[in-house]
Protein backbone atom coordinates (compact mmCIF):
# COMPACT_ATOMS: atom_id res chain seq x y z
CA UNK A 1 0.00 0.00 0.00
CA UNK A 2 1.38 3.55 -0.71
CA UNK A 3 1.83 5.81 1.89
CA UNK A 4 -0.66 8.19 -0.07
CA UNK A 5 -3.51 5.64 -0.82
CA UNK A 6 -6.32 7.03 1.45
CA UNK A 7 -5.88 11.02 0.83
CA UNK A 8 -5.92 13.05 -2.55
CA UNK A 9 -6.09 16.84 -3.38
CA UNK A 10 -3.22 19.59 -2.18
CA UNK A 11 -1.86 17.62 0.79
CA UNK A 12 -1.27 14.56 -0.95
CA UNK A 13 0.46 16.52 -3.91
CA UNK A 14 2.76 18.24 -0.69
CA UNK A 15 3.93 15.02 0.63
CA UNK A 16 4.28 13.71 -2.93
CA UNK A 17 6.74 16.37 -3.52
CA UNK A 18 8.09 15.83 -0.13
CA UNK A 19 9.01 12.59 -0.77
CA UNK A 20 10.49 13.43 -4.04
CA UNK A 21 12.54 15.46 -2.56
CA UNK A 22 10.80 18.88 -2.77
CA UNK A 23 10.75 20.53 1.02
CA UNK A 24 7.15 22.27 1.86
CA UNK A 25 6.87 26.09 1.32
CA UNK A 26 5.89 28.38 3.69
CA UNK A 27 2.75 28.28 1.73
CA UNK A 28 2.30 24.36 1.53
CA UNK A 29 3.37 24.32 5.77
CA UNK A 30 1.05 26.34 6.43
CA UNK A 31 -1.47 24.22 4.96
CA UNK A 32 -0.15 20.95 6.66
CA UNK A 33 -0.50 22.35 9.99
CA UNK A 34 -4.66 22.44 9.18
CA UNK A 35 -4.70 18.72 8.55
CA UNK A 36 -6.74 16.19 10.70
CA UNK A 37 -7.76 12.27 9.88
CA UNK A 38 -6.40 10.55 7.11
CA UNK A 39 -4.22 13.88 6.07
CA UNK A 40 -3.15 13.92 9.51
CA UNK A 41 -1.97 10.33 9.39
CA UNK A 42 -0.37 10.45 6.14
CA UNK A 43 1.64 13.38 7.28
CA UNK A 44 3.31 11.46 10.05
CA UNK A 45 4.08 8.28 7.76
CA UNK A 46 5.69 10.53 5.51
CA UNK A 47 7.95 12.44 8.01
CA UNK A 48 8.79 8.44 9.29
CA UNK A 49 9.54 7.59 6.16
CA UNK A 50 11.30 11.11 5.45
CA UNK A 51 13.22 10.41 8.81
CA UNK A 52 14.27 6.96 8.07
CA UNK A 53 15.81 7.95 5.10
CA UNK A 54 17.91 10.68 6.54
CA UNK A 55 19.49 9.40 9.33
CA UNK A 56 17.88 5.38 9.67
CA UNK A 57 16.70 4.03 13.16
CA UNK A 58 19.23 5.03 14.87
CA UNK A 59 17.96 7.54 18.07
CA UNK A 60 20.33 9.77 19.61
CA UNK A 61 20.56 11.29 23.68
CA UNK A 62 23.59 12.90 25.41
CA UNK A 63 23.85 12.72 28.70
CA UNK A 64 24.40 15.89 30.01
CA UNK A 65 23.47 18.32 32.94
CA UNK A 66 22.15 22.26 33.06
CA UNK A 67 23.69 24.87 34.60
CA UNK A 68 21.41 27.67 35.25
CA UNK A 69 23.39 30.42 36.51
CA UNK A 70 21.31 32.90 37.65
CA UNK A 71 17.17 33.32 37.41
CA UNK A 72 18.08 37.41 37.92
CA UNK A 73 17.03 39.08 34.73
CA UNK A 74 16.22 42.40 33.38
CA UNK A 75 14.02 41.54 30.73
CA UNK A 76 10.61 40.33 31.19
CA UNK A 77 9.43 37.88 28.51
CA UNK A 78 5.92 36.89 29.34
CA UNK A 79 5.87 33.50 28.71
CA UNK A 80 8.89 33.21 31.32
CA UNK A 81 8.07 31.85 34.93
CA UNK A 82 11.76 31.62 35.90
CA UNK A 83 13.02 35.38 36.08
CA UNK A 84 13.19 37.22 39.34
CA UNK A 85 13.99 40.59 40.47
CA UNK A 86 17.78 41.19 41.98
CA UNK A 87 15.80 42.10 45.18
CA UNK A 88 13.41 39.25 45.07
CA UNK A 89 13.68 36.86 48.38
CA UNK A 90 13.85 33.81 45.60
CA UNK A 91 16.58 35.42 43.67
CA UNK A 92 20.10 33.13 42.94
CA UNK A 93 23.30 33.71 41.06
CA UNK A 94 25.68 31.05 41.76
CA UNK A 95 29.61 31.14 42.78
CA UNK A 96 32.14 29.52 40.85
CA UNK A 97 32.61 27.39 43.37
CA UNK A 98 29.11 26.32 42.91
CA UNK A 99 29.73 26.03 38.96
CA UNK A 100 33.11 24.06 40.19
CA UNK A 101 30.80 21.33 42.30
CA UNK A 102 27.92 20.76 39.53
CA UNK A 103 30.52 20.14 36.96
CA UNK A 104 32.00 18.14 38.96
CA UNK A 105 28.96 16.00 39.88
CA UNK A 106 28.26 16.01 35.69
CA UNK A 107 31.25 14.23 35.53
CA UNK A 108 30.38 11.81 38.11
CA UNK A 109 27.34 11.21 36.08
CA UNK A 110 29.31 10.48 33.01
CA UNK A 111 28.33 13.35 31.01
CA UNK A 112 30.22 15.13 28.48
CA UNK A 113 28.27 17.99 28.53
CA UNK A 114 27.25 21.29 30.31
CA UNK A 115 24.68 23.20 29.23
CA UNK A 116 24.68 26.58 30.49
CA UNK A 117 21.95 29.68 30.44
CA UNK A 118 20.80 32.21 32.98
CA UNK A 119 18.88 35.35 33.40
CA UNK A 120 20.09 38.53 32.02
CA UNK A 121 21.83 39.70 35.46
CA UNK A 122 22.19 43.78 35.80
CA UNK A 123 25.14 42.95 36.67
CA UNK A 124 26.64 40.79 34.66
CA UNK A 125 30.03 42.28 32.62
CA UNK A 126 31.72 39.60 30.26
CA UNK A 127 33.60 39.05 33.35
CA UNK A 128 31.20 37.05 34.58
CA UNK A 129 30.40 34.51 31.77
CA UNK A 130 34.32 34.40 31.34
CA UNK A 131 34.29 32.87 35.10
CA UNK A 132 31.78 30.47 34.35
CA UNK A 133 33.86 28.96 31.66
CA UNK A 134 36.86 29.20 33.78
CA UNK A 135 34.87 27.51 36.68
CA UNK A 136 34.07 24.60 34.34
CA UNK A 137 37.60 24.75 32.58
CA UNK A 138 39.21 24.36 36.10
CA UNK A 139 37.49 21.12 36.83
CA UNK A 140 37.84 19.48 33.41
CA UNK A 141 39.27 20.84 30.10
CA UNK A 142 37.62 18.19 28.35
CA UNK A 143 33.73 18.59 28.87
CA UNK A 144 31.58 20.21 26.40
CA UNK A 145 30.57 23.73 27.20
CA UNK A 146 26.97 24.20 25.55
CA UNK A 147 26.32 27.97 27.12
CA UNK A 148 24.88 31.50 26.52
CA UNK A 149 21.89 32.08 24.27
CA UNK A 150 22.13 34.90 21.44
CA UNK A 151 20.21 37.05 24.11
CA UNK A 152 23.13 36.58 26.56
CA UNK A 153 25.64 37.14 23.95
CA UNK A 154 23.77 40.11 23.03
CA UNK A 155 23.50 41.92 27.37
CA UNK A 156 27.15 40.93 27.41
CA UNK A 157 27.96 43.17 24.14
CA UNK A 158 26.09 45.31 25.40
CA UNK A 159 27.38 45.75 29.11
CA UNK A 160 31.06 45.82 27.72
CA UNK A 161 31.00 48.02 25.29
CA UNK A 162 32.00 45.24 22.24
CA UNK A 163 30.05 44.27 19.08
CA UNK A 164 28.60 40.65 19.78
CA UNK A 165 31.32 39.09 16.96
CA UNK A 166 34.44 40.34 19.68
CA UNK A 167 32.19 38.58 22.57
CA UNK A 168 31.58 35.69 20.57
CA UNK A 169 35.25 35.49 19.83
CA UNK A 170 36.57 35.94 23.52
CA UNK A 171 33.90 33.39 24.77
CA UNK A 172 35.33 30.93 22.13
CA UNK A 173 39.07 31.59 23.27
CA UNK A 174 38.34 30.90 26.53
CA UNK A 175 36.71 27.67 26.12
CA UNK A 176 33.50 27.65 24.63
CA UNK A 177 32.16 24.92 22.29
CA UNK A 178 28.81 25.74 20.86
CA UNK A 179 25.77 27.51 22.03
CA UNK A 180 21.87 27.14 22.38
CA UNK A 181 20.18 27.94 19.57
CA UNK A 182 17.70 29.68 22.45
CA UNK A 183 15.69 32.95 22.61
CA UNK A 184 14.44 32.38 19.20
CA UNK A 185 10.79 31.94 20.72
CA UNK A 186 9.15 32.52 17.29
CA UNK A 187 11.12 34.71 15.22
CA UNK A 188 8.26 36.90 13.91
CA UNK A 189 9.08 40.22 15.23
CA UNK A 190 5.04 41.06 15.66
CA UNK A 191 5.06 38.17 17.88
CA UNK A 192 7.86 39.07 19.88
CA UNK A 193 6.43 42.09 20.56
CA UNK A 194 3.71 40.44 22.77
CA UNK A 195 5.70 37.45 24.10
CA UNK A 196 9.48 39.15 24.71
CA UNK A 197 9.08 42.56 24.09
CA UNK A 198 12.50 43.50 25.17
CA UNK A 199 14.18 40.08 23.49
CA UNK A 200 16.55 40.93 20.86
CA UNK A 201 14.75 41.57 17.24
CA UNK A 202 14.40 38.60 14.85
CA UNK A 203 17.23 40.66 12.49
CA UNK A 204 19.44 40.74 15.84
CA UNK A 205 18.59 37.16 16.38
CA UNK A 206 19.84 36.00 13.23
CA UNK A 207 23.22 38.05 12.90
CA UNK A 208 24.67 36.84 16.45
CA UNK A 209 23.56 33.06 15.00
CA UNK A 210 25.71 33.61 11.99
CA UNK A 211 28.06 35.68 13.19
CA UNK A 212 28.62 32.60 15.86
CA UNK A 213 28.73 29.98 12.97
CA UNK A 214 31.22 31.91 10.73
CA UNK A 215 33.46 31.69 14.31
CA UNK A 216 33.04 28.23 13.99
CA UNK A 217 30.81 27.94 16.99
CA UNK A 218 27.68 25.26 16.50
CA UNK A 219 24.72 25.89 17.73
CA UNK A 220 21.10 23.92 18.18
CA UNK A 221 17.88 25.83 16.32
CA UNK A 222 15.04 26.28 18.88
CA UNK A 223 11.40 26.82 18.05
CA UNK A 224 8.68 27.84 21.43
CA UNK A 225 5.74 27.18 20.06
CA UNK A 226 1.92 26.95 21.56
CA UNK A 227 0.81 30.46 22.69
CA UNK A 228 0.08 33.29 20.29
CA UNK A 229 1.28 32.22 16.97
CA UNK A 230 0.14 31.62 13.86
CA UNK A 231 0.22 28.08 12.02
CA UNK A 232 1.97 29.91 9.51
CA UNK A 233 4.44 32.39 11.96
CA UNK A 234 5.60 28.65 12.55
CA UNK A 235 6.37 27.84 8.77
CA UNK A 236 8.01 31.24 8.77
CA UNK A 237 10.05 30.42 11.55
CA UNK A 238 10.83 27.21 10.37
CA UNK A 239 11.79 28.98 7.16
CA UNK A 240 14.36 31.32 8.10
CA UNK A 241 15.90 28.64 10.11
CA UNK A 242 16.60 26.55 7.31
CA UNK A 243 17.76 29.38 5.21
CA UNK A 244 20.49 29.81 7.79
CA UNK A 245 21.27 27.10 7.57
CA UNK A 246 21.80 26.95 3.77
CA UNK A 247 24.22 29.57 3.98
CA UNK A 248 26.25 28.40 7.24
CA UNK A 249 25.69 24.86 7.75
CA UNK A 250 26.35 25.78 11.72
CA UNK A 251 22.87 24.24 13.26
CA UNK A 252 23.31 20.79 14.76
CA UNK A 253 19.79 20.34 15.55
CA UNK A 254 16.00 21.40 15.55
CA UNK A 255 14.43 21.60 19.00
CA UNK A 256 10.82 22.18 19.36
CA UNK A 257 9.86 23.23 22.58
CA UNK A 258 6.04 23.39 23.54
CA UNK A 259 4.83 26.22 25.75
CA UNK A 260 4.25 25.15 28.78
CA UNK A 261 1.47 27.94 30.24
CA UNK A 262 0.53 26.98 33.38
CA UNK A 263 2.53 30.01 36.00
CA UNK A 264 3.20 32.63 33.08
CA UNK A 265 1.93 36.16 32.60
CA UNK A 266 1.72 35.17 28.68
CA UNK A 267 -1.18 32.90 29.38
CA UNK A 268 -2.65 34.64 32.82
CA UNK A 269 -3.05 38.39 31.27
CA UNK A 270 -2.20 37.68 27.45
CA UNK A 271 -4.99 35.15 26.29
CA UNK A 272 -2.35 33.11 24.94
CA UNK A 273 -3.52 29.17 24.74
CA UNK A 274 -2.94 27.06 27.32
CA UNK A 275 -0.22 25.48 25.22
CA UNK A 276 -0.12 23.13 22.04
CA UNK A 277 -2.25 20.54 21.68
CA UNK A 278 -1.47 16.65 20.97
CA UNK A 279 -2.24 17.37 16.89
CA UNK A 280 -0.23 20.60 17.16
CA UNK A 281 2.68 18.76 18.79
CA UNK A 282 3.00 16.35 16.38
CA UNK A 283 2.21 18.05 13.72
CA UNK A 284 5.51 20.52 14.42
CA UNK A 285 7.76 17.17 15.16
CA UNK A 286 6.09 16.00 11.24
CA UNK A 287 6.44 19.28 9.19
CA UNK A 288 9.77 20.25 10.47
CA UNK A 289 11.08 17.16 8.96
CA UNK A 290 9.46 17.72 5.75
CA UNK A 291 10.81 21.23 5.96
CA UNK A 292 14.07 20.40 7.06
CA UNK A 293 15.00 17.46 4.93
CA UNK A 294 18.63 17.75 3.48
CA UNK A 295 19.52 20.59 6.01
CA UNK A 296 19.16 19.75 9.37
CA UNK A 297 18.85 16.28 10.20
CA UNK A 298 18.24 16.00 13.82
CA UNK A 299 14.79 17.08 15.20
CA UNK A 300 15.06 16.11 18.59
CA UNK A 301 11.86 15.08 21.25
CA UNK A 302 11.69 17.61 24.05
CA UNK A 303 10.89 14.89 27.04
CA UNK A 304 10.49 17.97 29.95
CA UNK A 305 8.16 19.54 27.87
CA UNK A 306 5.98 16.30 26.45
CA UNK A 307 6.61 13.99 28.98
CA UNK A 308 8.57 10.67 28.30
CA UNK A 309 5.30 8.67 27.03
CA UNK A 310 4.58 11.63 23.92
CA UNK A 311 8.25 12.11 23.78
CA UNK A 312 8.15 8.30 22.34
CA UNK A 313 5.11 8.95 19.87
CA UNK A 314 7.24 11.81 18.50
CA UNK A 315 9.85 9.86 17.67
CA UNK A 316 7.92 7.83 15.27
CA UNK A 317 6.61 11.42 13.54
CA UNK A 318 9.58 12.74 12.34
CA UNK A 319 12.53 13.18 15.44
CA UNK A 320 15.71 11.11 15.93
CA UNK A 321 17.41 12.41 18.86
CA UNK A 322 16.16 12.01 22.69
CA UNK A 323 17.71 15.08 23.90
CA UNK A 324 19.56 14.44 27.33
CA UNK A 325 19.52 13.00 30.65
CA UNK A 326 19.41 16.88 31.78
CA UNK A 327 20.32 16.78 35.64
CA UNK A 328 18.21 19.69 37.23
CA UNK A 329 15.94 21.40 34.51
CA UNK A 330 14.63 24.71 36.25
CA UNK A 331 13.21 26.62 34.08
CA UNK A 332 9.85 24.39 32.44
CA UNK A 333 9.51 23.05 35.82
CA UNK A 334 8.93 26.71 37.45
CA UNK A 335 6.61 27.11 34.43
CA UNK A 336 4.45 23.95 35.29
CA UNK A 337 5.67 21.06 33.29
CA UNK A 338 5.38 18.35 35.43
CA UNK A 339 7.79 16.20 34.36
CA UNK A 340 10.90 15.48 36.22
CA UNK A 341 14.53 17.07 36.30
CA UNK A 342 16.54 13.67 35.72
CA UNK A 343 15.96 10.67 33.32
CA UNK A 344 19.09 8.20 33.41
CA UNK A 345 20.48 6.84 30.28
CA UNK A 346 19.09 3.14 30.63
CA UNK A 347 15.75 4.87 31.39
CA UNK A 348 16.10 6.61 27.71
CA UNK A 349 17.70 3.45 26.18
CA UNK A 350 14.81 1.01 27.25
CA UNK A 351 12.37 3.67 25.65
CA UNK A 352 13.94 4.40 22.56
CA UNK A 353 13.86 0.15 22.46
CA UNK A 354 10.73 0.21 23.23
CA UNK A 355 9.99 2.23 20.00
CA UNK A 356 12.08 -0.44 18.05
CA UNK A 357 15.08 1.42 17.09
CA UNK A 358 18.61 1.97 17.96
CA UNK A 359 19.64 3.64 21.12
CA UNK A 360 23.00 5.47 20.32
CA UNK A 361 24.84 8.26 22.75
CA UNK A 362 26.22 10.90 21.47
CA UNK A 363 28.17 14.06 21.97
CA UNK A 364 26.48 17.77 21.59
CA UNK A 365 27.51 17.74 18.05
CA UNK A 366 26.22 14.58 17.24
CA UNK A 367 29.36 12.56 17.28
CA UNK A 368 28.50 8.77 18.14
CA UNK A 369 29.62 7.36 21.08
CA UNK A 370 30.82 3.53 21.30
S1 LIG B 1 13.29 34.05 28.97
FE1 LIG B 1 15.40 34.57 29.53
S2 LIG B 1 15.59 36.72 28.92
FE2 LIG B 1 13.39 36.30 29.03
S3 LIG B 1 12.81 36.90 31.13
FE3 LIG B 1 13.25 34.68 31.15
S4 LIG B 1 15.38 34.58 31.81
FE4 LIG B 1 15.01 36.68 31.10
Amino acid sequence: MNLLDNINGEVSHILQRAIDGHPPSIDEAELLFNCTGQEFLALILVADQIRRRAVGDIVTYVINRNINFTNVCVNRCRFCAFREDKDSPNQFLLSTKEIENKTREAINMRATEVCIQGGLHPEATLDLYLEIIKAVRRVSPDIHIHAFSPMEIHHAARKEGLSTCEVLKILKEAGLNSMPGTAAEILVDKVREVICPTKISVKEWIKIIEEAHRLGILTSSTMMYGHIESSRDKAVHMDILRNIQKRTKGFTEFVPLSFIHQQTELYKNFSSRPGATGMEDVKVYAISRLMFDGLINNIQVSWVKLGTKFAQFCLNAGANDFGGTLIEENISKIAGSPSGEYLPPETIIALIKDCGRIPVQRTTIYELIG
